[in-house]
């Protein structure tokens, strides 16, 4: 690479990588996508070759499925130091709860599970380690073998001799297991490489062999599934020395965008092959091998002059292109983190305030807690509630079909005649009894008993459920505080319910007596008979062909009673009575000496708090480091 040239690149372009590499050390691509250059490819491909080529450094290599783990590669040109290697990733995750079982045996590695902060760092400045340490990186995440992980490995390089390029490498397309491996291995690579091609945000660097069937490449399919147009798919031509005489044609249509077309179109190069990584042969020397192998290639010598060949045009044009990329993702990821960092402060507010761990302070958080739900009992009680349908409309709506349901029972009592006939007692033919008119009332009357307990029954459903809403919405983060309060509610609505059934049946043996008061039966009579009587003219109707517009008009009167009395009954001793009771009820659980168990946590809420607050470091840590970007 021309230093010069360089230089004057670095300038412009290394802080732009540097800031992208900052945000993925806080971890913020757990949270939004970053943009990436992704290496993808069949196995075999020779991406670690290219990756080598690029890096200046051995990766693990062999066959079968070599990187098992996306392996991010931070390439740093620095002038003047020596080489030098940090490589990095997260343990798995031993210590989500502490007090739960800590599976650090399972591990293996005899190292105790860091509790915190679990990251692995090795600093190391002898190149030939890279191998050994991201193999041991691998073994960690992805166990001994061939499995394969998300779990991400970084590895820093700093050196003079690199580019500045930062790039993922993920597990090679693999399609029969291999011993040992699970059978859909395949798919498992598949999605994980899925995961990061798909990302707009990521630049996709798809390595095809140039002795394949290029076009049906399943790397080069992938990519165009998840960009159709090519918009970010770059696809980089390898082994252009292994291919078959007579397709170079071929080869060149598809590099110069014919076949396949690519807006940021193919790079042919030509890496080290097995003979000479055997032969030892050095990257430098082999990049002047490289060289001469184009030159003195019939076909593709035109592909140095068009740029379209070799590892350091290469090189340069991904790092263009991936500072180009940040360039335009950069106002959009800002306002990302800015809208993150927003949500998770205002979900951290909602779980934030647990219980003090003191007792003092337990109890007065314990009180603060039931007295918000008193509140909000109260609140409930009012109709003050914002709730989608209030409670009232929902109890109006239970009453009003009970007034229809008394209503539909009100008849002409056209068979008075009939039944006085069968119940006529020792009297003469033409004389009155009012034991008959009493008892076809009563009969009557006592068919309301049913509906009115189901009436009792719905109104019970729906306050058991507006109130354990209540306790749902209060206590969300307290299990055991819910189910205790849960619990009480159902307890005194038990026993508010048969009081409540108590007080219907007597209601029912009262109606036996008929009863009302003589200026309201007047009333209730004149408007059925249409006539206005006195009490003088009464005994005109006392016959008993006129006792049927007597029994409607008491039925008139049943039903209006019992219309109003029934609800205001129900009401009473469901709702009114039972939020009383609540209310003190709750309130005695300050007696309970166990106030922590009582105020004992749901584990998720402790888990999403914890990573809430992750969350909500690494969006801080992420909005610094780009606004210290913007203003340096
Ligand atoms: P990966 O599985 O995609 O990482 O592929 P590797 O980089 O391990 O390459 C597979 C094999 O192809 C290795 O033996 C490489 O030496 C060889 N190879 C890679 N690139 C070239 C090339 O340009 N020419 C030749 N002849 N062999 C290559
Ligand atoms: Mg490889």
């Amino acid at each position: 690479m021309n230093g010069e040239v360089h230089t004057h690149l670095e300038k412009s372009i290394r802080p732009y990588i540097d800031l992208i590499d900052t945000l993925r050390s806080v971890g913020i691509q757990k949270d939004l996508a970053l943009p990436t250059i992704a290496v993808i490819g069949d196995q075999s491909s020779g991406k670690s070759s290219v990756l080598e080529a690029l890096s200046g450094v051995a990766l693990p290599r062999g066959s079968g499925i070599v990187t098992r783990c996306p392996l991010e590669l931070r390439l740093k040109k620095v002038p003047g130091v020596k080489w030098k290697a940090i490589l990095t990733y997260n343990k798995k995750d031993t210590s989500v709860n502490s007090s739960g079982p800590i599976k650090a045996s399972k591990l293996g590695s005899g190292k105790a599970a860091q509790l915190s902060h679990n990251e692995e760092k090795f600093e190391f400045a002898d190149p030939s380690l890279v191998e050994k340490h991201v193999a041991e990186a691998q073994d960690e995440l992805a166990g001994r073998g061939v499995g394969i992980s998300d779990e991400l490995i970084t590895l820093e390089i700093m050196s003079p001799d690199v580019c500045d390029l930062t790039l993922i490498d993920l597990p090679g397309i693999a399609r029969v297991p291999v011993e040992g491996q699970p059978e859909d291995i395949g798919k498992q690579i598949k999605r994980l490489i899925m995961k990061y091609i798909k990302k707009c945000e990521t630049v996709n660097l798809v390595v095809v062999p140039c002795n394949t069937d290029i076009a049906t490449t399943e790397a080069l399919q992938m990519a165009q599934e998840v960009d159709p147009e090519g918009i970010r798919t770059i696809a980089i031509l390898t082994k252009p020395d292994l291919i078959d005489k007579g397709t170079e044609k071929n080869i060149l249509k598809i590099v110069n965008n014919e076949v396949i077309p690519l807006r940021k179109g193919y790079i042919m190069v030509k890496c080290r092959g097995q003979q000479q990584i055997n032969d030892e042969i050095p990257l430098e020397e082999a990049a002047q091998m490289e060289r001469d192998f184009f030159q003195n290639h019939d076909y593709f010598r035109c592909l140095l002059e068009e740029n379209k060949a070799t590892i350091k045009c290469l090189a340069v044009k991904l790092t263009q292109d991936l500072v180009e990329h940040i360039k335009k993702s950069l106002p959009q990821l800002n306002e990302q983190i800015k809208k993150q960092l927003w949500t998770v402060k205002r979900e951290l507010k909602v779980c934030e305030d647990g219980p003090p761990d003191d007792l003092e302070g337990a109890k007065e958080f314990l009180i603060k807690t039931l007295n918000r739900f008193n509140e909000q009992i109260k609140s409930l009680l009012s109709g003050e509630q914002m709730a989608e349908k209030t409670m009232f409309a929902q109890l109006r709506a239970e009453f009003k079909k009970w007034n229809d349901r008394l209503n539909s029972t009100k008849t002409s009592f056209n068979n008075a005649k009939e039944l006085s006939e069968k119940n006529r007692g020792r009297e003469l033919l033409g004389f009155s009894n009012y034991r008959l008119f009493e008892k076809i009332l009563q009969d009557h009357v006592a068919k309301l008993k049913d509906p009115a307990i189901d009436l009792l029954n719905a109104i019970k459903d729906i306050v058991i459920k507006q109130f354990t809403d209540v306790v749902s919405e209060c206590f969300r983060n307290y299990h055991v505080l819910q189910n205790t309060v849960k619990d009480k509610i159902n307890n005194i609505q038990l026993t508010q319910l048969e009081k409540a059934e108590e007080r219907i049946s007597e209601q029912f043996e009262m109606e036996n007596r008929i009863y009302t008061q003589d200026p309201i039966f007047l009333k209730i009579l004149s408007e059925i008979t249409s006539k206005s009587f006195s009490e003088k003219e009464l005994p005109v109707l006392d016959k008993q062909c006129s006792y049927r517009q007597m029994l409607e008009a008491y039925y008139e009167i049943v039903v209006q009673r019992m219309a109003d009395q029934l609800p205001l009954m129900v009401t009473f001793y469901m709702l009114q009575e039972t939020a009383q009771l609540l209310s003190t009820n709750v309130m005695k659980l300050l007696e309970k000496p166990d106030v922590h168990e009582l105020l004992s946590e749901n584990s998720d809420v402790s888990r999403r708090r914890k990573d809430l607050r992750a969350r909500l470091k690494r969006m801080t840590a992420a909005e610094a480091a780009i606004s210290n970007f913007f203003n340096d």
